[in-house]
């Protein structure tokens, strides 16, 4: 087996802890036959009492479900969160209730706009979202490896994703619908900037950061809530693809991330990220001169220093991909007490959206499927009932409240604090609310030379072929950023 790894040696391994068992059919049934259907004579017809053979090739008609719409490809494992400094005052999160505290998580990594064949090392944002099993059920936070996005407004999200897919009639990516979208929404330019940088293309999965990106609040014992982002910090440092590079890997080995996640876990070097916030006040939230609930803006470390929290490790494999990563279903609607939303419209529409989805993917059940359920001791006492592929038993309990016979009650300590709002109803514009200040300090000051060039290198072979009108205006936008950033882009695309 010299020169083969842990994930090339799969079968070999599995095939030594396991016996050969008599093989049977989804009834429990033996089966009498993998190789021969039954026929009259040698030569057929087959007869359609041969259930084993119609059950066989109808359980593989309906082997796929629905890919996601995004974030199609990826690879997930397992492991645990750590709390390794004490933030009680911020949240009553049950996660953090002690240092040393464990809580076990699921990770799934994923690119964004290719399909789920697609190559690992393709330019793109990665996904990043953990589940957290707490003992107040599970926290999903569903992040990406940039703390920021394109868009501010969630009415743009399905314009966005159509303009990274496919064209509708060539089926092929369109560069004019990439570049015309791009620069007719400025707002897009931050994160542009981050994925056309030397992040945009990751060296897999281990070594990249993961930013819970929104902005969420965080509500201590006492009731009092503070502002919140969560930086994952990988501790396998920060290491990227030069574009050539990722280029090639994606035609010698499309599943470059997947194979190297598999095969570090597997062979004992379990990856970790360092867990911090940015904590920002209610009174500082009302004087930053930012939107704090911008999507397409950080909060600047010097001001919001990084607080550590704790560590996540991964340190188990799926043993199933299908049913642990394929069903594995995130939702940034789930939070325990003591996180909650920020008024972050992107994360309001993806309260929504991602449930939504998972209904349609996986069924109404979907939070059946062991790999989404809660640990145990969280007991499934609810009023929500049946639908297709039900399993949970709900034996003789109350299907309604209020209820005289014991049936489930309410929680008050899960009760959100109280918080006021106020403001005229309308639909507000948020296309110019400044697009460019934080791209011109990531310019001046978060890159160097070298960078800066591959960025406009980057961004003029990719922008070249959309048609001149579009490159115009897309070069008018980065000229916002820095006129040498215009200037450079520019002279590349000759
Ligand atoms: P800081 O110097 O405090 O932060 C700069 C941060 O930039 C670093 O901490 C790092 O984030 C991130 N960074 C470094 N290289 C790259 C790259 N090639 N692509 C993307 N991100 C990179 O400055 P400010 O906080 O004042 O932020 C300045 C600008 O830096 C921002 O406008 C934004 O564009 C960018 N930035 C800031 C982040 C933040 O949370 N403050 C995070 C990411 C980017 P990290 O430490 O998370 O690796």
């Amino acid at each position: 087996m010299a020169g083969r790894d842990a994930a090339a040696n799969q079968l070999t391994q599995w095939s030594k802890t396991n016996e050969s068992e008599r093989a049977v059919n989804n009834h429990g049934c033996p089966v009498p036959s993998l190789t021969k259907s039954q026929t009259v004579g040698t030569k057929g017809p087959i007869l359609l009492q041969d259930t084993n053979l119609t059950e066989h090739l109808a359980a593989f008609d309906r082997e796929r479900i629905p890919e996601r719409v995004v974030h199609a490809k990826g690879a997930g494992a397992f492991g645990y969160f750590e709390v390794t400094h004490d933030i009680t005052k911020y949240t009553k999160a049950v996660t953090f209730s002690a240092v040393g505290k464990k809580t076990d998580v699921a990770v799934r990594f994923s690119t964004v706009g290719g399909e789920s064949g697609s190559a690992d090392t393709a330019r793109d944002p990665r996904g990043f979202a953990v589940k957290l099993y707490t003992e107040d059920g599970n926290w999903d936070l569903v992040g990406n490896n940039t703390p920021i996005f394109f868009i501010r407004d969630p009415i743009l999200f399905p314009s966005f994703i159509h303009t990274q897919k496919r064209n509708p009639q060539t089926h092929l990516k369109d560069p004019d619908m990439f570049w015309d979208f791009i620069s007719l929404r400025p707002e897009t330019t931050h994160q542009v900037c981050f994925l056309f940088g030397d992040r945009g293309t990751p060296d897999g999965y281990r070594h990249m950061n993961g930013y819970g990106s929104h902005t969420f609040k965080l509500v201590n014992a006492q009731g009092k809530p503070t502002y919140a982002k969560f930086h994952f910090k990988t501790d396998q440092g920060i290491k990227n693809l030069p574009a050539d590079k990722a280029h090639q890997i994606s035609a010698d080995d499309p599943d470059y991330s997947i194979h190297d996640l598999y095969n570090a876990i597997a062979e004992g070097r379990h990856p970790s990220w360092t867990v911090h916030i940015q904590v920002m006040t209610y009174e500082e939230a009302e004087k930053f001169r930012y939107n704090p609930f911008d999507l397409t803006k950080i909060w600047p470390q010097a001001e919001f220093p990084l607080q550590p929290v704790g560590r996540m490790v991964l340190n188990r494999n799926p043993t199933n991909y299908f049913s642990q990563v394929e069903q594995l279903a995130f939702a940034p609607a789930n939070m325990i007490p003591g996180i909650e939303p920020s008024p972050d419209k992107m994360l309001q529409g993806r309260l929504f959206s991602y449930v939504d989805t998972h209904r349609h993917r996986l069924g109404a059940n979907y939070t059946q499927i062991p790999v989404n359920c809660p640990i145990p001791s969280v007991k499934r006492a609810t009023y929500t009932r049946d639908g297709p592929m039900c399993i949970f038993a709900q034996d003789g309990a109350p299907n309604y409240f209020p209820n005289s016979f014991n049936g489930p009650h309410e929680c008050p300590s899960a009760i959100q604090p109280t918080f006021n709002l106020s403001g005229d109803i309308e639909r507000y514009n948020s296309a110019d609310e400044d697009n460019f200040s934080q791209v011109t300090t990531f310019w001046n000051k978060v890159l160097g030379p070298e960078e800066r060039n591959r960025l406009a290198s980057n961004i003029a072979g990719h922008l070249k072929a959309a048609t001149a009108a579009v490159r115009e205006r897309a070069v008018a936008n980065f000229s916002q950023v820095h006129p040498d950033f215009g200037a450079l882009i520019k002279s590349k695309l000759g």
